[in-house]
């Protein structure tokens, strides 16, 4: 048995990243960002007005003092002359400062008498002018790798950059195992149940950036799981989810081995998690989940996801973890390190985290009332209320 930092090493070792494809900005928020890109414009191009106002020279700012309004500059359209002493430019949010402007006299600081404005004894002393390049300058770049937000999105469009590159997405087939499996929706026969574990990953995997191929479930016998598994062809991973124990219906490593299969670890010394495999099928990546629910959507975060990332470009590094606050005692671990399902909330204004007390593996209930894994090391000791432990939010 490994540990699971060498369990990932070993798993995230099998992958690197994706090509890169092309994708409209339309299309870019989510997705990682493959190379740095580069404004082809200065934002904003010209220097502009930041309120509603008149555009005048600096100078001739004082209390009482009074203007020509000789034109206007609106966003859009600007003034084409230039501003003179004792002149002014109506100018409006976003429109260019015309020649010879240097200040913006905010509309609620005038009195307007046809084409004179009188500027009051009390006003606003700021200048109102963003200057060209104030957003971004030409070459300034957007740095890759990075998962683009709603911001990124609109940073991007208005660099102008209408075409995005970014990580091709991992393509992941997803094989559930078992004679006793039915699909939701469907009616179950007395000593079936329904599969829902490779629903939960892959809407793990989706969140994650990949694409995922569900594969018709496999029974348990060597012909059906053999099929899925030449079905996974042209996958950037295949896994499989159950069948990969010590029970007599656990056949997936055999079958997989027929076709090809060289495994790289069995069994990790993780609590819930035990049974998961990891290998190469002819050149690409299987990882065998165990089959417990609860079991394969741990080892889909702790495991899963690093490896997407390396294929997203973004690296193989193991979930981030925080300290948080124990809320209830808890007695010593064994020799396995435990992934213990729990909730993470802020009371009194400290991160607290509530381990569940019921951890069995099967149990989807209390996963699903879950947002985090309290980790503990393999012998950890008895722990108390109040000690500062790690956890993964997810
Ligand atoms: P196995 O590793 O195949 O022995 O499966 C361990 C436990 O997980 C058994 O109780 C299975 O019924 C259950 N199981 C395996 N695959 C799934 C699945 N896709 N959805 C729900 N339960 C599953
Ligand atoms: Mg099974």
């Amino acid at each position: 048995m490994i540990t699971v930092d060498e369990a990932l090493a070993k798993i995230t070792a099998l992958f690197a990243p994706l090509p890169i494809e092309y994708v409209p900005l339309r299309r870019a928020a989510g997705r990682i960002l493959a190379t740095d890109v580069a404004a082809t414009r200065n934002q904003p191009p010209f220097a502009a007005s930041s309120m509603d106002g008149y555009a005048v020279m600096e100078n001739d700012v004082a209390p009482g003092a009074e203007f020509a309004v000789i034109g206007e500059s609106a966003a859009g359209l600007g003034f084409d002359g230039t501003v003179g002493a004792g002149q002014a430019v109506r100018i409006f949010t976003g429109a260019p400062v015309p020649k010879g402007a240097d200040r913006v006299i905010i509309q609620e600081d005038v009195s307007r008498v046809e084409n004179v404005i009188t500027l009051g004894q009390i006003f606003d002393n700021s200048r109102y002018i963003r200057p060209a390049g104030d957003d971004f300058s030409i070459g300034e770049t957007m740095q890759a790798p990075r998962l683009l937000t709603p911001a990124d999105v609109a940073l991007l469009a208005s660099m102008n950059i209408a075409e995005i590159p970014v990580r091709r997405r991992p393509i992941v087939a997803l094989v559930a195992t078992g004679d006793e499996l039915v699909m939701p929706g469907e009616v179950p026969g007395p000593d079936q149940i329904i599969a829902s574990n490779n629903f939960g990953l892959a809407a793990l995997l989706e969140a994650t950036g990949a694409e995922t191929r569900m594969l018709p479930i496999a029974r348990d016998n060597a012909a059906s799981l053999a099929l899925a598994l030449k079905m996974c062809k042209g996958a950037d991973l295949i896994v499989t989810i159950g069948g990969v124990s010590v029970g007599d219906h656990d056949i997936v490593q055999d079958v997989a081995r027929d076709l090809g299969l060289e495994t790289e670890f069995y069994k990790v010394a993780m609590r819930p998690g035990k049974p998961l495999m990891a290998g190469l099928l002819r050149d690409t990546p299987m990882i065998g989940l165990p089959g417990n629910p609860v079991s394969s959507m741990v080892c889909g975060h702790i495991f899963l996801r690093p490896a997407l990332n390396v294929m997203l470009g973004l690296g193989g590094h193991p979930l981030p973890r925080e300290l948080a606050r124990l809320a209830s005692d808890l007695g010593p671990n064994g020799g396995r390190e435990h992934y213990m399902r729990a909730r993470l909330g802020i009371e009194y204004s400290q991160l607290t985290v509530h381990p569940h007390d019921r951890q069995d593996s099967a149990l989807l209930s209390v996963l699903s009332k879950a947002n985090a894994l309290l980790v503990r090391a393999a012998n950890d000791p008895a722990r108390s209320i109040g000690d500062m432990v790690e956890v993964i939010r997810y």
